[in-house]
């Protein structure tokens, strides 16, 4: 696989400061594909420097220009979907036709919507005698993982662009060669040297640097809960801006008006896409007592179609499959009764994990309360609505969820209760323009659309 030996620092590849390098590995086949330069603190700081001496150009170009500029990154992403594809199936190791149609076809609608925003969006408001000027934060520090390798880099620089900031890039470790064909895009696109930055390292170096960085003003985060903590306290101590995207465990919520065999068809479908690396998925599905024995041949049924090599991929890493592995064995030993799947590796080579599906899950079980991030369901049975809604809510997550009805009224009136920061109503559609993001422990602000880009502006208020 085709790899940059440096870092994409003020417009140009240069060499690392450092000689270490990270290995990119496909977990399908467990070979080496790659190299990327791993980053030092010295790499972040000239980064940071570049995007610095960038931003009063930037941040002064007028926005139907910022529009063009983000017009043209969405068109050569366009152009390069199929290298993207190819490039996020090596190193991710999804499915090919998952890789071209959302790994490579969400960033497209995404960017497009950041091109449109900007050009149409009102930088500035009249609030009685005062004129409000919606002004760049600044010099954006960005760290994405690898899950979604090309869309949480353009959830966060499309908008950061859009708004006149200027962005270093720190990308996951395991997904680097995805970010490297991004900068690629950038510059092929005619951003001004220095708007945007790539630094590849690991997280704890060059990702602990950017986050610390006193010359960064905002720090925009997604992983983990635990990093997450870390950088949301060194961005607290020093007083700047900071958005974190965690985790989640989305309960799927089967009321019993509800077309059963669609609601957990889906449900399952939702959960396999990406192996489970989503940080929406809907882990937990919610069926009525008097429906529980029926969802769960549903769920068998349904999740026998993901035959690991063929329509799921593997996990990222050996890492990641261990700690699923381990999750599923604490469910077998917390009373849960496996339906499918189970801990065993399904192939010989490769991080896959089995499809799983768990019954008899209750809300107090581990798999129940922590995000796996594996191909893992775990069914709950409810009383009545209240109970429903009590386990619904019953975790330290908010981040995404599914109500299913006969009368769309009736799954609406659930989802208001509901503490979390998006809900399909019977399967309704992913939407670029749908603000994304966090109640409770799944995260601090938005991404996407008009409140994605307010993240990354400011106010200054004049007076007459
Ligand atoms: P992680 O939080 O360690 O990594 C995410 C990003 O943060 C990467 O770019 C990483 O290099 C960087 N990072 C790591 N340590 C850092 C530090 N000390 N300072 C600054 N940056 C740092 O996540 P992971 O280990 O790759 O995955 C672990 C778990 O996180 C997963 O199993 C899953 O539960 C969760 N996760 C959630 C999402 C999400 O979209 N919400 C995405 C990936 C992982």
């Amino acid at each position: 696989m085709k790899a940059r030996d440096g870092m994409y620092i003020g417009g140009q590849w240069r060499p690392a400061r450092g000689p270490d390098t990270i290995a990119v590995v496909n977990p399908a086949d467990e070979q080496v594909i790659a190299h990327v330069p791993a980053g030092t603190a010295l790499d972040v700081d000239d980064a940071v420097r570049a995007a610095r001496e960038a931003l009063p150009g930037w941040a002064a170009t007028p926005p139907a220009e910022r529009a063009a500029r983000i017009a043209a990154l969405r068109d050569v992403l366009v152009a390069r979907a199929d290298e993207i594809a190819e490039t996020v199936t090596a190193e991710l190791g999804a499915p090919l036709q998952l890789s071209q149609t959302v790994h490579a076809g969400v960033p497209v609608l995404v960017a497009g919507s950041y091109a449109e925003l900007a050009a149409s969006y009102s930088f500035e408001e009249k609030t009685g005698n005062s004129t409000v000027l919606l002004e760049p934060v600044g010099v954006v520090g960005a760290i994405t993982p690898w899950n979604y390798p090309l869309h949480q880099v353009v959830a966060k620089v499309a908008p950061a662009l859009a708004a006149g900031c200027t962005v270093v890039l720190k990308p996951a470790e395991d997904t680097p060669l995805t970010a490297q064909l991004f900068a690629e895009a950038v510059d092929e696109a005619g951003l001004p040297a220095g708007v945007f930055n790539l630094v590849t390292g690991l997280g704890p170096v060059a990702g602990q640097a950017l986050a610390a960085h006193e010359d960064v003003d905002l720090v925009s985060f997604t992983g983990s809960t635990a990093v997450g903590r870390q950088i949301g306290a060194t961005a607290g101590g020093a007083v700047k801006r900071v958005a974190l995207e965690l985790g989640g465990k989305s309960a799927n919520v089967i009321l019993p008006s509800a077309d059963l065999a669609k609601a957990v068809n889906v449900g399952i479908a939702n959960v396999m896409s990406n192996s489970g690396q989503t940080c929406s998925a809907w882990t937990r599905m919610l069926v009525h007592k008097d429906q529980y024995d029926e969802a769960v041949a549903l769920a068998r049924a349904a999740v026998a179609k993901y035959v690991p090599g063929e329509r799921i991929g593997p996990l990222v890493s050996a890492r990641q499959q261990q700690r699923v592995r381990g999750y599923i064995e604490k469910g077998v030993a917390e009373g849960a009764r496996l339906v499918a799947g189970g801990p065993e590796a399904p192939r010989e080579t490769g991080y896959y994990v089995s499809p799983t599906v768990f019954a008899d899950v209750t809300p107090e079980m581990t798999i129940a309360q922590e995000e796996i991030f594996g191909p893992v369901v775990s069914l709950l049975k409810y009383e009545d609505e209240d109970d429903a809604l009590r386990i619904a809510n019953g975790t330290v997550y908010g981040l995404a969820g599914a109500v299913w009805a006969a009368d769309e009224a009736e799954a609406v009136a659930f989802a208001r209760r509901m503490d979390t920061g998006q809900v399909d109503i019977n399967g309704g559609r992913f939407n670029p323009l749908a603000p994304f993001g966090g109640y409770k422990q799944s995260g601090v602000g938005r991404e996407l659309g008009q409140h994605g880009l307010s993240e990354y502006l400011q106010t200054k208020s004049l007076q007459f």
